[in-house]
């Protein structure tokens, strides 16, 4: 065997999407039924070695063997479970990177919160995974493994997935998109677009580009009414301000009978004012959609605190009047820092310019 046969890279099977396996196949002369052959091994019936796809000739078998690995991109480092149920999970990547992944557990659902990137770069002032920077995107075989080890550990109850982990999945777009074809594809993993959500922080561009692409739901993380305070605590604001956004997000083209989501986490004394709600009621008025209000998740270093009960209260009442299906989201897996933008695996936080390696 020569140096270059050593060294050569070998991809995951994960990592290919459903038209790069079609094309594997028909370039070495198998009837394309042989695709659909090779996907339900993999994401059905979850083998662990191409040996085990017995359906397909010792020749192929051998072909796969030589051309991709199919073992797990990532391996469980930690779990914890917090007294609410809600369990984290550390997965440590073959290049030694972290992330996490959390399970949500509900009466009538459970719902997996995916990471998309180690750290992220946009930098928003509240979150801790901002605080990190962006190390890298994760590979397409990186996000479905979190998916399908998680689902594994749990019997198989994982019916809901939210890309609202650790990172910017727009940043990520082309590795996003694979993974939504995997995950809807009835040849693969099937799960109904309407059990996925995507988490944006607007970046206008690339919600126009995945509508294009996929129909999932999208949840726009607002967090401020008035583009002066969005630009000072999502510094991605000064590049596409928020008529821009809610322009995009009302174009993008949900499930049937699904509703366009606004996020909007209410700091102390920053976004949490009468005003600033009766603005946000008159900005989204008459639009199509519902608001998930998130009380601040505390975590250090953030320089901010989580408003009082009344005042979230009075916040909701006021964007009620406007006629807004609103609904405050309780908080889950705190004592485990695995709620919302709490996620930073085990980095530091670091004070570099956050947005220097965003590629929009
Ligand atoms: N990058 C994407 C998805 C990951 S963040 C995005 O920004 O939408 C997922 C959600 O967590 C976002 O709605 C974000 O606004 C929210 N979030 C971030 N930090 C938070 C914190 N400390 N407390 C509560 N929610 C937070
Ligand atoms: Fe990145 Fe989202 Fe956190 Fe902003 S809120 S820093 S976009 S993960």
């Amino acid at each position: 065997m020569d140096t270059e046969m050593l060294d050569r890279e070998i991809k995951n099977i994960k990592d290919l999407s459903p038209v790069e396996i079609e094309e594997f196949v028909s370039d070495n002369n198998m009837k394309p039924f042989r695709a659909r052959q090779i996907s339900k091994w993999i994401y059905q019936k979850r083998v662990a070695c191409f040996e085990e796809m017995s359906d397909l000739s010792k020749d192929f078998r051998d072909l796969l063997e030589f051309s991709f690995s199919i073992e797990s991109s990532i391996a469980l480092a930690q779990e914890q479970v917090s007294k609410d149920g809600t369990k984290k999970y550390l997965f440590k990547l073959s290049d030694g990177n972290q992330i996490e992944t959390v399970l949500i557990p509900e009466k009538s659902r459970n719902t997996l919160c995916i990471s998309s990137q180690v750290g992220c770069a946009l930098g928003c002032t509240f979150c801790l995974t901002g605080t990190v920077g962006k190390i890298r995107n994760l590979k397409p075989s990186e996000i479905l493994d979190q998916y399908l080890l998680v689902n594994q550990y749990n019997e198989d109850s994982v019916t809901n997935i939210v890309f609202m982990g650790m990172g910017e999945p727009l940043d990520n777009i082309d590795n996003l998109v694979r993974v939504i074809k995997i995950l809807t594809d009835p040849n693969y993993i099937g799960l109904s677009p309407k059990r996925i959500t995507v988490s944006t922080s607007g970046l206008v561009p690339k919600i126009k580009e995945l509508g294009e692409k996929v129909s999932i739901n999208l949840a726009v993380s607002l967090n401020a009414p008035r583009d002066e305070l969005r630009d000072e605590i999502m510094p991605i604001n000064k590049r596409y301000p928020i008529s821009d956004l809610i322009d995009a997000s009302v174009k993008f083209p949900v499930p049937n009978r699904k509703y366009l989501m606004f996020e909007y986490v209410l700091l102390k004394d920053v976004n949490d004012s009468d005003s600033d709600a009766h603005t946000l009621g008159r900005l989204l008025k008459g639009i199509k959609c519902k608001i998930n209000v998130i009380p601040f998740n505390e975590a250090q270093p953030l320089p901010y605190k989580s408003p009082s009960w009344e005042r979230i209260l009075k916040f909701q009442e006021i964007l009620i009047s406007y006629k807004i299906n609103v609904r405050i989201r309780k908080s889950r897996g705190n004592d485990i820092l695995g709620a919302c933008g709490q996620l930073a695996a085990t980095y530091p936080s670091k004070k570099t310019k956050k947005d220097k390696h965003l590629n929009t």
